[in-house]
């Protein structure tokens, strides 16, 4: 017989499993918290339960991380691991540390459909979605790495942000991410708060708003050109949902919450969509939908047979003060594991060379 994976579970899904065979519901709490904030993965080391059931459990059941197959640290300490599933599929993961803090890059898909012609990762045809296991085993494996268990109970983390920014289009597989996401945010377990969680999209437009509302997470969307001509150029996505769609889908998301920032990554590419003119048409297209918003300016980092060029660091500059000076912060990301080629968009999960 198969043993049935428990971190594929939600929390209710837990406790009716461990009812099902003839537990009271209060012992899936417990193993819930061996699981999530104490990391544990044996049930042997589940002290506060009988051996009888430790032994009924670890007969049935299996509590399993993705296998590491190779991490490289970069010299900026960015750590990237080629993970690897049950099934030989492989993603990248990618941790982004600051200075008392951190971010961890997962990813929502085994390659990506959406094809946006600057990603490396979107050369790499979509295989398949992650599972819930397979998304919150990610962010399990780097707690391993940087040993934060059991969760801390204050706000000092050395991994205490997610962004869902990884391989894939989360909302492609929004049941799994939306099930992921509240594990990883439960108090009674791993515990990141929804504010630290930034999930980003290509522009999915008609599941903006549903998924927002679902995962109560803050939104990026992968915007990259100020308008069509340009989009449609380098995501193909845009073809499907358009630009107006997107930003109407933005603005309904923030309608009635003044809270809701979004974030809008921008990618600069020299002579595509870097000019003053696709600036000041930016400013005006994010004014007529009357969006709260920053900017996330991304150098590009380019990777063998790309056909784009990074644009010059005065163009960069003069961009983000243009933004800057019309009411929309856009600090200019600093590109982070260069060496490892670990940075935005060039996550791959065969090896490189
Ligand atoms: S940028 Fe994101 S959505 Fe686009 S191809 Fe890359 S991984 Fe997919």
């Amino acid at each position: 017989m198969t043993k049935k994976e428990l971190t594929e579970l939600t929390k209710e899904e837990l406790s009716k499993e461990i009812e099902s065979i003839g537990e009271k519901s209060f012992r899936a709490k417990q193993i819930w918290q061996w699981i999530y904030f104490r990391g544990v993965t044996d049930f042997m080391e589940m002290s506060n339960l009988s051996l009888n059931l430790r032994q009924k459990l670890a007969e049935n059941y299996t509590i399993t991380r993705p296998k590491i197959v190779t991490e490289q640290i970069s010299i900026d300490k960015t750590h990237k691991w080629l993970l690897e599933f049950k099934d030989g599929q492989r993603v990248e993961m990618v941790y982004i540390p600051e200075k008392d803090r951190g971010a961890v890059c997962i990813s929502t898909q085994v390659g990506c459909a959406m094809g946006c012609r600057f990603c490396h990762t979107g050369s790499q045809k979509f295989t398949r979605n992650l599972t819930v296991g397979e998304i919150v085993g990610q962010f399990m494996v780097a707690r391993d790495a940087y040993k934060e268990w059991p969760s801390p109970t204050n706000e000092i983390r050395y991994l205490s942000n997610i962004v869902v920014m990884g391989m894939g289009e989360p909302l492609n597989n929004l049941d799994n991410v939306v099930k992921a996401l509240n594990i990883l945010t439960d108090g009674d377990g791993i515990a990141i708060s929804r504010r630290r969680v930034t999930m980003s999209t290509s522009g999915i437009a008609p599941r903006i708003v549903e998924a927002m509302q679902k995962t109560g997470v803050r939104l990026a969307v992968s915007l990259h050109a100020p308008n069509n001509t340009i989009r449609s150029q380098i995501m193909p996505i845009n073809d499907k949902f358009k630009i107006e769609e997107v930003m109407k889908a933005c603005s309904l998301y923030q309608q009635g919450d003044h809270s809701r920032y979004i974030t809008f990554e921008y990618l600069l590419l020299k002579g595509i969509n870097d000019s003053e003119e696709n600036a000041k048409e930016l400013i005006s297209l994010l004014k007529k939908y009357k969006l709260r918003a920053t900017f996330n300016l991304i150098p590009f980092n380019p990777w063998p047979g790309c056909g784009f060029e990074p644009s010059e660091r005065k163009t960069v500059e003069n961009f983000s003060k243009l933004l800057d000076e019309a009411g929309f912060a856009a600090p200019v990301r600093v590109a982070r594991g260069q060496d490892i080629l670990a940075a935005c968009g060039q996550l791959k999960s065969k090896k490189l060379n």
